[in-house]
């Protein structure tokens, strides 16, 4: 792995190459849907402001925007992978009769989902207790947040009890068999606690396995690694505390090259509820659309149209570059 260390003049230059050599590879085959952003918590890292309070029609995929994706998938056989992402997906009504949809057209399914939201109980009485149950039936790979192995550094980012409503979370999923049917994939996703890069990947996936499995009986296959990026409501916390310049500064210092290659923006394309087109969602939360496309949807388009883009940088970019790299899959190099 080659890492650079250079001066900010030095790795801005690099940026300004990398930024303008990036572009998607000459085959999509993934679509990112941020089917909502509304969520049952709301965490101190959250790139999406997610929270309970996002009920706006505008930030949750209507009806017939689902309609428009699902047969916008089907139609497009070399979109091997859908990965659906919010907010809390599950919390949709729609999210149901997409998976299913995608499920049976045989296309690998995947769903980040925060664990707590499968004991959270709606003041109406709507519950989630179907979500393991149903994700096993259609062999949808799970992605689920857990940014530490201990309930006192989950509760500080999530909220008090998070920990305990995510252990419970995934008790139930390995219930279905999640985490040891190789059929069905649990990955856990950890993003540090505060103003640092992860540790490496590998050696703390020992760890939270031995941690998870000694204390409460949890079993996951795989840990994904995550930077917080420097946007959004983890930026506002950092700028109150007034370390975001130091935040940065270690970003743009651990800048490394090797990451590129594995950027998922690279091979995705990611919608927001309203089908609108971004590089990946964190170009969504900044509204920084997919350039050329800016007034498209995702069926103005075919994937072959995306290959090979232009992709939208700017400075959050240094948070998918540094170290080892961070993507939707964690670590990249
Ligand atoms: S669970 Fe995920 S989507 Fe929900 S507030 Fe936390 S980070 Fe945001
Ligand atoms: S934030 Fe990361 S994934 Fe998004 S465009 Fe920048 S490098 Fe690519």
């Amino acid at each position: 792995m080659t890492q650079v260390s250079l001066p900010i003049a030095e790795a801005d230059a690099f940026h300004r190459r990398f930024a303008h050599e990036l572009r998607a590879a000459p085959r999509i085959t993934t679509l990112q849907i941020n089917i909502g952003l509304r969520c049952n918590l709301a965490c101190r890292h959250c790139h999406v402001d997610s929270s309970p309070q996002r009920r706006g029609d505008d930030e949750n995929m209507p009806p017939e925007i689902a309609d428009r994706v699902i047969a916008w998938v089907l139609e497009h056989e070399q979109i091997d992978t859908i990965d659906i992402t919010g907010g809390s997906p599950e919390m949709n009504p729609h999210f149901r009769r997409m998976v299913e949809a995608f499920a049976a057209a045989g296309r690998h399914v995947m769903d980040r989902c925060n664990p707590t939201i499968i004991t959270h109980v709606e003041k109406d009485g709507t519950d989630y207790a179907w979500v393991p149950a149903f994700l096993a039936k259609h062999k949808v790979e799970v992605v689920a947040s857990l940014p530490c192995y201990t309930a006192d550094n989950v509760d500080k980012q999530r909220g008090r009890g998070s920990f305990d409503a995510s252990v419970q979370g995934l008790l139930a999923l390995n219930d279905v068999g999640y985490g040891t049917d190789p059929d069905l994939p649990l990955n856990l996703v950890y993003n540090p606690n505060g103003p640092s890069l992860p540790p490496p990947q590998e050696s703390l996936e020992a760890d939270y396995k031995r941690e998870l499995r000694e204390h409460f009986g949890i079993a996951f296959t795989s840990l994904f690694t995550i930077t917080n990026m420097p946007i959004k409501r983890w930026r506002r916390d950092l700028e109150q505390s007034g370390k975001l310049e130091t935040y940065m500064d270690k970003l743009v210092h651990a800048y490394n090259p090797d990451t590129i290659n594995g950027l998922m923006c690279r091979h995705q394309v990611h919608i927001d509820p309203l089908g609108r087109l971004f590089d990946c969602d964190f170009n969504h939360a900044l509204d920084l659309r997919t350039p050329g496309r800016e007034t498209q949807h995702l069926w103005d388009v075919t994937p072959d149209d995306l290959a090979d883009r232009v992709i939208a940088t700017a400075d959050h970019c240094y948070g998918c570059t540094a170290g080892a790299g961070s993507s939707c899959g964690g670590a990249l190099v």
